[in-house]
């Protein structure tokens, strides 16, 4: 029998574990929070509990993360860590700090199958989902390990925020997201606010549905073009749900959150989707002329498109996003260009490209190809992952 994997159970899974094993459904809560709050792993650490328990946890279940490959820690503070999967497969997990918040930035998906074609993850192709533990023990092993790097003290987090924005498609991957967002979200375990864990998505219309009557967390929507024939072509899953209804999900997942706001992801692609006519045509398109009969309560957030050779793609130069943010601006659209970080170790959030394929295929990997160094996770360098500031303001 395969032991329990507790990574793979929200709280009410836990409530109906423990039931099972014979124990009192509130025993989870404790078992919940040695787990996530205090990132224990070995059950006879676990004080609080019956040794009688202790005994059937150390038999039935664990606490599996998968195998860190790699851990990378960039000048600015930005750290990444490459996680095997288990077949050939790797995902990465990219940390954010800044000075107010940490961002962690999740994958969901070996690979994804929606291929856009801006995007690295795309170009492999879909190997497959990861389960919830996958998704959970990302932000589980970020959050502890930096706890422990960062000697932060104890009640003390390090993630502050969640966003779905590294390799794959979080809405192809339901049925495990679901249960992990319900663990972020728990005061029991991590205690994020809805508003602190962001859902990227492609445009999965029918499940953007789900998410809103299931758990509404913050939602943004890599839009990337402002008319159907264009996103057809840089987003394909646009020819199965066009853009007007995808905006109409968009105006029903703000009726169940009436003072939320949709985040528009806009990835900047040199002479393709960066003219003063699409910056008009996006104003239109979500202030209610064209597909929509009222304005959406949105932002946008300008991404330079992080360049891959197989792309044949380049990013718009500097001077033509600012303009193409200036223009939303004056209509009243509060639009960011997002900051590239972590570039040294080809890091930023969501911009998981450049070697990427050859880093995620383990099979295929090619040591000393790549022209970043990869620390082994006990070298001293890796403290470098928190910069002074960011102990300053945790
Ligand atoms: N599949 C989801 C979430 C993962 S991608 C989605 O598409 O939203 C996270 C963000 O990174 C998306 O907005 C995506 O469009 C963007 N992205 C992907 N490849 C990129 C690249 N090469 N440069 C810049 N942004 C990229
Ligand atoms: Fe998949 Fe998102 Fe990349 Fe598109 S941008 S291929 S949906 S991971």
């Amino acid at each position: 029998m395969t032991a329990v994997n507790l990574l793979d159970l929200d709280l009410a899974g836990l409530a109906a574990y423990c039931e099972g094993l014979g124990e009192k459904r509130f025993r989870a809560t404790q078992l919940f929070r040695w787990v996530h709050q205090r990132g224990v792993s070995d059950s006879a650490q676990m004080s609080d509990l019956a040794k009688s328990f202790r005994d059937k946890l150390s038999v039935a279940c664990e606490v599996r993360v998968p195998t860190v490959l790699s851990e990378q820690a960039s000048a600015d503070g930005t750290a990444k860590w490459l996680f095997d999967v288990g077949g050939g497969d790797a995902v990465e997990t990219v940390f954010i700090p800044e000075d107010d918040r940490g961002t962690l930035c999740v994958s969901s998906q070996a690979g994804c199958a929606v291929g856009c074609r801006f995007c690295s993850t795309g170009h492999q192709g879909f190997s497959r989902n990861l389960s919830t533990a996958e998704i959970v023990g990302q932000l589980w092993f970020a959050e502890h390990h930096l706890r422990r790097r960062l000697h932060l003290p104890e009640g003390t987090r390090a993630i502050t925020n969640v966003v779905m924005m590294g390799m794959g498609e979080p809405l192809q991957n339901y049925a495990a997201l679901l249960p992990a967002l319900r663990v972020m979200l728990d005061d029991h375990a991590y205690g994020l606010s809805r508003r602190r864990v962001t859902v990227s998505t492609s445009g999965v219309v029918p499940m953007i549905d789900r998410l809103r009557s299931d758990c509404p967390v913050a939602l943004a929507v890599s839009l990337h073009a402002p008319n159907d024939a264009l996103r057809n072509d840089l987003v394909p899953l646009n020819r199965k749900y066009p853009l007007a209804e995808l905006l109409a999900a968009c105006d029903r997942y703000l009726d169940a959150a009436p003072r939320d706001f949709i985040t528009f992801e806009y990835c900047m692609l040199d002479g393709v989707n960066d003219s003063l006519e699409h910056a008009a045509q996006l104003v239109d398109l979500v202030q209610g002329r064209g597909v929509r009969a009222q304005p959406l309560a949105c932002k946008f957030n300008l991404i330079p498109f992080n360049p891959f050779p197989e792309s044949g793609l380049i990013c718009s130069p500097r001077e033509r996003v600012k303009i193409f943010a200036s223009m939303l601006q004056e209509a009243g659209i509060v639009t960011t260009i997002r900051k590239t970080r972590g570039s040294d170790i080809d890091a930023a959030c969501g911009q998981l490209a450049g070697e990427v394929q050859d880093r995620t295929r383990i099979a295929e990997r090619r040591v000393g190809r790549s022209t970043i160094p990869i620390l082994p996770l006990d070298a001293p360098q890796v403290r470098s992952v928190v910069t002074p500031s960011r102990e300053r303001a945790v």
